[in-house]
C-alpha cells in the first residue's frame, strides 16, 4: 500500500521540467521528496466525484462525508499493482451510520452512504456524522487468493483521523492524510448548478533504514510502574514533510485552476520532488441486468415471492441507482430436468 513498482516511474530525458500548469481532474498522481525520504499521492476530483454523489440526492453534508471518503479510497486503492479491488466501508451509530466505496482497480469508482435524515442536524463536522463505530479496509484480489482487511475504530473523529490512526497502528508508518469536498456553483446551458469538487493528499515518511521509520509517538501501555516511557524524537525530516502539509488550504487542494503539480511544485519546490505518471479515475457501477438475474435465481422461492410487487420484482443498485424490473416467471431457478434426483 505504500511504494510504487517501479515500472510506473516516468523517465525525464531531463530531470528537471517546469511543473505542468494544465490542470487534470480525476486523477491520481504519485510522487516522492528524495530528499527527505517521503512519497505521497495527490488526488483531484471534479466530474467523476460529482457523477457518483448525483446518482442520490444526497444532503449536503452527507455528500461531503462521502466525497472524503471516496477521495481516500483514492488515495489508498490506486497503489495496488493488480486488477483487484479495494473496498473502504465504515459501520457506525452516528447519523450516516453506513457508507461504501468500492475501487476497483485500475480506475473504476462507485460508492454509496446510508443516512438518517432526522439526525443530520445535530452533526457539525464528518466526525460527528459518522459518530462511533469501525472503518475496515478490504484488499480483494479475487477468489483464489486470501482477502486482506484492516480495520480501526471511529471515535467521533473524521476520516483523516481514522487514517492516521490506522497507519500509526497498523502499519507503523508515518503517514499525513489531507481531504477536502466542496460544492462550487457553475453556469450551465440549463441555469446555474452545484457541482462537486475534491482534492487529497497522503504523505509518507519511508526511510531506507528501518531505524528511522520508527515512530516515536506509540506508547507502548506496558511500561513497568516507575520507568517512565521514553519518547524518541521525531525524524527531521519527517517534522518538515508534515509541517509542509499542514499548510495545505482545502482551497489549494479544491482549486481547479491550480494543477496538481503546481501544488506539488508550491509544497516541495525546495526539496526537489518528483511526480510519476498519473492514473486516471472513473465513475462506473459493476451492476448489470444479468447479474440481479442471477441473484434472484440463486434466492430460494420463498424470498422471490416475498420480492413480488404489483406482479413485478424490481432490484435497484444502492450504488448507481439503477432500477431492474423482472417478471417473476423469468427469475425462476430452472426447472430440473428429467431424470435429474
Ligand atoms: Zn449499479
Amino acid at each position: 500500500m505504500s511504494s510504487e513498482s517501479s515500472d510506473t516511474k516516468t523517465t525525464f530525458t531531463s530531470p528537471i521540467r517546469a511543473p505542468s500548469s494544465v490542470p487534470v481532474d480525476d486523477a491520481v498522481i504519485p510522487f516522492e521528496v528524495n530528499a527527505l525520504d517521503l512519497r505521497g499521492r495527490l488526488t483531484r476530483m471534479g466530474p467523476t466525484l460529482d457523477e457518483i454523489l448525483h446518482k442520490h440526492d444526497y444532503p449536503p453534508a452527507v455528500g461531503k462525508l462521502l466525497g472524503e471518503a471516496i477521495v481516500l479510497t483514492t488515495l489508498l486503492g490506486s497503489s495496488l499493482k493488480f486488477e483487484g479491488r479495494f473496498i473502504l466501508q465504515t459501520q457506525s451509530d452516528g447519523p450516516v451510520s453506513f457508507l461504501i466505496v468500492d475501487f476497483q482497480a485500475p480506475d473504476r469508482l462507485r460508492a454509496y452512504a446510508r443516512y438518517d435524515k432526522r439526525r443530520l442536524h445535530d452533526a457539525k463536522d464528518s466526525g460527528a456524522l459518522l459518530g462511533k463505530g469501525h472503518l475496515a479496509m478490504t484488499i480483494d484480489q479475487g477468489p483464489d487468493m486470501s482477502r486482506y482487511q484492516g480495520l480501526v475504530a471511529l471515535d467521533g473523529g473524521g476520516l483523516e483521523e481514522a487514517a492516521h490512526e490506522y497507519f500509526l497502528r497498523s502499519e507503523q508508518i508515518p503517514t499525513r492524510v489531507r481531504l477536502a469536498v466542496a460544492e462550487e456553483l457553475r453556469a450551465g446551458t440549463d441555469g446555474a448548478r452545484h457541482r462537486w469538487r475534491a482534492g487529497g493528499l497522503l504523505l509518507q515518511f519511508l526511510p531506507a533504514s528501518p531505524d528511522r521509520a520508527r515512530l516515536p509517538d506509540l506508547d507502548p501501555g506496558d511500561v513497568p510502574e516507575g520507568m517512565e516511557f521514553q519518547a524518541q524524537p521525531e525524524d527531521d525530516a519527517w517534522v518538515e514533510g508534515r509541517s509542509l502539509v499542514a499548510t495545505v488550504e482545502d482551497l489549494e487542494l479544491l482549486d481547479p485552476d491550480i494543477s496538481a503539480e503546481q501544488l506539488l511544485y508550491r509544497l516541495f519546490h525546495e526539496r526537489g520532488v518528483r511526480v510519476f505518471r498519473s492514473k486516471d479515475l472513473h465513475a462506473e457501477c459493476s451492476c448489470s441486468r444479468a447479474g440481479v438475474e442471477r441473484m434472484l435465481r440463486s434466492f430460494p422461492q420463498d424470498d422471490r415471492d416475498h420480492m413480488v410487487e404489483n406482479g413485478k420484482i424490481t432490484v435497484t443498485c444502492e450504488f448507481c441507482n439503477s432500477t431492474y424490473v423482472f417478471e417473476p416467471m423469468d427469475v425462476r431457478e430452472p426447472e430440473p430436468s428429467p431424470g435429474a434426483p
